[in-house]
């Protein structure tokens, strides 16, 4: 967590740097005082020579509203993608869905359907490798393959990330950054991935959800039953307590493709 606020730090020190230390030829010639004032203009004309600036994680969005973000991993998933869309279309909620670019290949129907809902595709590399423990070239590829399938199956082209695992080291953070690629973690963990029942998948929710939430469940990678039989009820306790649920990218004011 350390590297990340370091990441963090040095992102919000460089335009702060750069707006003092102004290497425009134009300077020189005016005496307008005023011209400081516009750092617009001298923004636009400064060549760009900083490299490419590591992808920061981001866990949870605002917490001065109160929305929160529903998402699904590791799918699409022929018996649990299916009954997870159905709920959420019964219930009028949006979420972000976390793909697998290996399983997109395999039920491209699915990932169509997630879209054409009106909820969002997001990668979530291509087999699930732990990204930190493999070469860059090979993270790059299961970016990449990922990225293009989605593309050819949906038409979009994604822009937020979740690592597997949520593992991240320097390295595969240069990677998404060169991809311009939001990485996207949790604050909230269902641990449905831990065989947790229905019952305890809504109370580890409704006692952890907070305003900006980010909401970890799975619609793949195992017997999701206990996601699908939660997952009504998870909605409506939510909007019970006020809770506006919304995508990732509404979450965090971003973009969803590119
Ligand atoms: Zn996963």
């Amino acid at each position: 967590m350390k590297k990340i606020n370091e990441y963090l730090a040095d992102k919000e020190k460089t335009p702060a740097e750069d707006t003092q230390q102004k290497p425009n030829p134009d300077e020189n010639k005016k005496t307008n005082t005023d011209e400081n004032k516009q750092p617009n203009t001298d923004e636009n004309k400064k060549p760009s020579t900083s490299p490419v600036q590591p992808a920061t994680v981001i866990e949870n969005g605002p917490r001065t509203a109160k929305r929160i973000a529903l998402t699904f991993d590791d799918g699409p998933n022929a018996q649990f993608t299916p009954q997870v869309l159905d709920i959420l279309k019964e219930q009028k909620a949006k979420a972000t869905f976390f793909v697998l670019g290996s399983s997109v290949k395999n039920h491209p129907d699915l990932a169509k359907r997630i879209v054409d809902d009106g909820h969002v595709i997001a990668n979530h590399s291509w087999n699930h490798p732990h990204l930190p423990q493999i070469a860059k070239k090979d993270v790059a590829k299961e970016l990449d393959r990922t990225r293009d399938i989605v593309k050819k199956v949906t038409g979009k082209e994604m822009n937020l990330m979740r690592p597997p695992y949520g593992e991240v080291n320097d390295e595969v953070l240069s990677t998404l950054g060169e991809r311009n690629l939001s990485v996207i973690k949790w604050d909230v963990d269902t641990e449905d991935w831990k065989g947790k029942s229905p019952e305890e998948i809504v109370q580890t929710v409704i006692s952890n959800a907070q305003n900006g939430s980010i909401i970890l469940m799975h619609d793949a990678g195992g017997d999701r039953t206990s996601t699908v039989q939660a997952l009504r009820t998870l909605i409506s306790q939510l909007r019970s307590q006020g809770y506006e649920l919304v995508t990732v990218n509404q979450l965090l004011g971003k973009p969803a493709y590119k």
